[in-house]
């Protein structure tokens, strides 16, 4: 990893010294800071007020128990988390993740990023982040229904519309949502629907929050295409992962006129030449919650399904990374770079590993960085939020028109930080810099709290 300034170099030794173990929290920290130096030099009142080293350090941190009963009658045990990360800007505001992967460094980086992302919105939120290592593959309906009644059974007490509010990630969608808002509603007594978002249309949800995430990833995309000169029309277009995020980027995408040629799961990837069937996918993976090698033997001989390698080998104009983190790495950089890639737009948090964003920057890639290019999910949360604040129900159409305003406004700020703070073109160091300075500035306002 590059050198930091010395302030920031002890800064982040003190995180890693405090926090061990926990790479992919260490590494969220660590790209944060590498664009931080410009704006500590001009701005000391930070350093004086020790602002950076209270955003390391989560506001409240919660470890708990997760019993519950599986169909044959067994006792099961899962650990769940929930990181208070900041809240300067609003409520803690940030998804719940449940994979088998999840533990208190995942959680802290997914919450850590949020942070800055939540502030790039421009909407009054807070970040956090939270879940558990409860894996809802090849689980009955039952029993994700029980687990996630368990989880709420001790998470409602640190939730509220005005505390914090929780909304889905990977393993969490409307299903999980509904269950973790039933037993909310049953504990509390109140139907506060600001508690959650994600929620179904019928019961407090917003349009467009399920496409939200997918959605705004391309039109932040387009955004650095048309800046450039450049379209999604005839780009070819290869989308990692098949889950929320990818599904919707790959609508979008479609919508624009760009050709998505290959998509994945953790166990393969799928290369279709005459662009992905999306009605296949949807049934696949949000009806059946099958494979992407069922969607391979579904579609036929014209498609083929690679179980080994990395989706990346398919040469590509766009590469849109939508399925978690450090799944893009220096090699993968490399050959996409090879094959003339010209623009990434992160939809996953953090999937592209250090190396792998230098080498696309150095090489002239557009690099869209998730907590810029993927905050149009919870951008459209906060859109939730207020709707539910005024017991209200916006059209499709306005609040897709909301969510395009939003993601323009996240790029050009970004491009225009980025210019100020002397790297133009960089959105890796406009996202951070646009991101930490209100939370910073909130931070001082507020006092040492
Ligand atoms: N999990 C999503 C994210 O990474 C959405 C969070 C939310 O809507 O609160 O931003």
């Amino acid at each position: 990893m590059p050198g930091l300034d010395e302030k920031l170099q002890d800064i982040y030794s003190e995180v890693v010294g405090r926090n061990p173990g926990e790479h992919e929290f260490h590494q969220a920290v660590h790209e944060v800071l590498e664009s931080l130096g410009p704006v500590v030099a001009k701005h000391p009142e930070y350093a004086e007020a020790a602002v950076i080293e209270r955003l390391c350090e989560p506001e409240r941190q919660i470890i708990f128990r997760v019993p519950w009963l599986d169909d044959n009658g067994r006792t099961r045990i899962n650990r769940g988390f929930r990181v208070q990360f900041n809240s300067a800007l609003g409520p803690f505001k940030g998804g719940l993740r449940f994979h088998p992967s999840v533990y208190l460094g995942i959680v802290k980086f997914l919450g850590f990023e949020q942070i800055f992302k939540n502030s790039l919105t421009g909407m009054p939120i807070g970040g956090a982040k939270g879940g558990s290592d409860f894996d809802p593959k090849g689980k009955s309906d039952a029993e994700v229904m029980r687990f996630c009644q368990s989880f709420m059974t001790e998470l409602y007490r640190h939730v509220g519309e005005y505390t914090d509010v929780p909304a889905g990630d990977i393993g969490v969608g409307g299903r999980e949502i509904g269950f973790l808002f039933g037993q909310y509603k049953r504990i509390s007594n109140r139907y506060e629907s600001g508690v959650l978002t994600g929620k179904g249309l019928t019961w407090g949800g917003s349009q467009v929050r399920k496409e939200a995430t997918g959605y705004g990833t391309v039109f932040f995309v387009d955004e650095m295409l048309r800046a450039n000169g450049q379209s999604f029309e005839g780009k070819r277009v290869v989308v990692s992962g098949s889950g929320n995020v990818a599904i919707y980027a790959v609508e979008k995408v479609q919508e624009l006129g760009g050709l998505v040629v290959a998509c994945s799961d953790s166990s393969g990837y799928v290369v279709d030449e005459k662009g992905v069937d999306l009605t296949l996918l949807k049934e696949l993976k949000e009806v059946n919650r099958g494979r992407i090698v069922e969607y391979a033997q579904a579609r036929g001989h014209d498609v083929h399904y690679v179980s080994s390698g990395s989706v990346w080998e398919v040469p590509c104009d766009i590469a849109l990374p939508s399925a978690t983190q450090n799944e893009l790495n220096g090699a993968d950089a490399r050959t996409l770079i090879k094959g003339g890639c010209i623009a990434v737009g992160e939809g996953a948090n953090m999937p592209t590993t250090p190396d792998g964003v230098r080498l696309f920057l150095d090489a002239g890639v557009l690099f869209g960085p998730g907590k810029a290019a993927n905050a149009g999910g919870v951008a459209t949360s906060a859109l939730e939020m207020q709707q539910n604040a005024s017991r209200d129900f916006w059209s499709f159409e306005h609040t897709e028109a909301r969510l395009a305003k939003i993601m323009r406004g996240i790029h050009d700020r970004c491009a225009e930080t980025a210019d100020e703070f002397g790297s133009p073109g960089n959105y890796v160091v406009g996202a951070n810099i646009a991101g930490f300075i209100p939370v910073a500035d909130a931070m001082l306002a507020l006092g040492v709290i």
